[in-house]
């Protein structure tokens, strides 16, 4: 019999650090499916609770992430901070909240229209449509909503119709950063094997497979680095092996031992793997959608200041 104690998905952590589900790698595999066969195999909260110990024991000081500078957002709300005023507003509908509102870039070059009825609002044009709808005591007219606040993309991403995944996109950026941080962070708590840093920038960061999302997944879930395996057999024989495989075939080809005197365990002694990837955070939202909410900011303060002119004309009487 053979038990797996450690595997080779253990996880970036001490390989001593603790015991871990059982690791099953299949060939072929997505790191979804095997994030899924992980958690299927996963302990109850009382059985995790006896294996880990007291909860002092789990404290661990929050992760430390290098921030990244939002280049895109800032590329959005640049276009827009320089009055962006040569425009021509053409009110093509309005009936209380019922509306549609064009708005042409004097060059020709871009088009923004807001169109809004009873809680929703479409923002739709040159760099794309997107439709938000919000239940609120105060939004029946979305123009509300966004009126006289800061462009916050990340939060209304979650008032799309189609969700905030149709408006997030795989950020290379992001998984070198968790990539990086993470090997960093084994060589500074002193148990990454010599070497790692070195081989991460060669196997992966350096890697063409890194500028697509699911091969880069694929590469940095599968790799291992300076990877030992202890079978341990209850009768006293024991051996190292450098792979998981060979670990596990140990008592079939070499040791042979047969019958209840001899229980095998597998233990992780040493080495190196990401584990968790599929919980990592990286995507962003896409530039075209930053830059329809820094517009659609800018396009009710434009038609709020034209209505402003207007009334002004007509002596303040609402037209
Ligand atoms: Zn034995």
């Amino acid at each position: 019999m053979t038990t797996a104690e450690h595997g080779p998905q253990s996880s970036a952590q001490h390989p001593e650090a603790g015991p871990s589900t059982e690791p099953q790698r299949l060939s072929g595999e997505s790191p979804e499916s095997h994030h899924e066969a992980a958690s299927t195999a996963a302990l109850t909260a009382e059985e995790g609770a006896a294996c880990l110990g007291q909860p002092e024991e789990l404290r661990k000081p929050p992760r430390q992430t290098t921030p990244i500078p939002d280049i895109d957002e800032a590329r959005a709300a640049a276009h827009f901070a320089d009055g962006a005023s040569t425009h021509k507003l053409t009110v093509h509908r309005e009936n209380g909240v019922f509306r549609h509102l064009e708005f042409t870039d004097l060059s020709g070059m871009s088009q923004i229209s807001l169109i809004t009825w009873p809680y929703n609002l479409l923002v739709t044009g040159s760099h794309g449509s997107y439709h938000f709808e919000r239940f609120g005591p105060d939004t029946e007219d979305m123009l509300n909503w966004i009126r006289g606040s800061r462009p916050n993309p990340n939060s209304w991403a979650g008032k799309l119709v189609n969700g905030r995944q149709s408006v997030e996109e795989y950020d290379r950026t992001r998984l070198e950063r968790e990539i990086r941080d993470r090997a960093a962070e084994a060589v500074q708590d002193g148990w990454a094997p010599v070497g790692l840093e070195a081989e991460v920038r060669e196997e992966i960061l350096d890697s063409h497979w890194m500028d697509d999302e699911q091969s880069a997944l694929r590469l940095v879930s599968e790799f291992e680095f300076g990877m030992n395996y202890r079978s341990e057999c209850s009768c006293g024989k024991s051996a190292d092996h450098d792979s998981y495989s060979s670990a596990d075939c140990w008592n079939l080809l070499t040791h042979k031992g047969k019958g209840d005197g001899h229980n095998v365990r597998i233990r992780q002694t040493e080495g190196f793997a990401f584990d968790d990837v599929a919980e990592w955070n990286i995507r962003k939202l896409d530039y075209h959608f930053l830059y329809q909410c820094h517009a659609a900011v800018w396009a009710v303060a434009q038609y709020d200041a034209a209505r402003a002119t207007e009334l002004s004309a007509t002596g303040g009487a609402a037209s």
